[in-house]
């Protein structure tokens, strides 16, 4: 399941992508934008815009209720049952892309000496070129992951 998020839900996007659902958003995206992307590509749209779904191009929408990313990702993970497809950690947040897994070795030069002591699971994006690791930018966000995979 893909989507494309509407110019006001990019918390959502990021939160669906950490996730590891592929959800296409920008914030500069007009809703012609997103309607073409939505028929040429087969995603669903989100949106709190209901005149964006009437649009004809529009076939499979979802209209989120929520106003917060947190509660608009609870939200849509109930109304499309997505507990069981998905994959958490698995895309670059920034530019939705899948992450690799890089060895330890790699990646020496890229993280601070005390990081690489610790950890010796990696992972990059091959667009932005960062690295993460666990309990690097995720940690905060793990109790969110748990409970939304744990709702399915
Ligand atoms: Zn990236």
């Amino acid at each position: 399941m893909r989507f494309v998020a509407d110019a006001h839900l990019g918390g959502l996007a990021h939160l669906l992508r950490m996730m590891g659902f592929d959800t296409l958003y920008d914030n500069h995206f007009e809703d012609s934008e997103i309607e073409r992307i939505a028929a040429h590509e087969g995603r669903i749209v989100l949106t709190r815009d209901r005149e964006l779904l009437k649009r004809r191009g529009i076939t499979h929408g979802c209209y989120v209720r929520a106003i917060k990313s947190t509660p608009q990702v609870r939200e849509i993970f109930s109304r499309l049952d997505l507990a069981r497809s998905a994959r958490p950690f698995s895309l670059c947040l920034d530019c939705n892309v899948p992450l690799q897994r890089v060895a330890r070795e790699a990646v020496a030069e890229r993280v601070p000496p005390a990081v690489l002591e610790r950890h010796d699971r990696f992972v990059t994006c091959d667009r932005c070129r960062r690295v993460f690791w666990e309990g690097s930018h995720w940690r905060c966000m793990r109790a969110l992951v748990d409970e939304l995979v744990g709702a399915g």
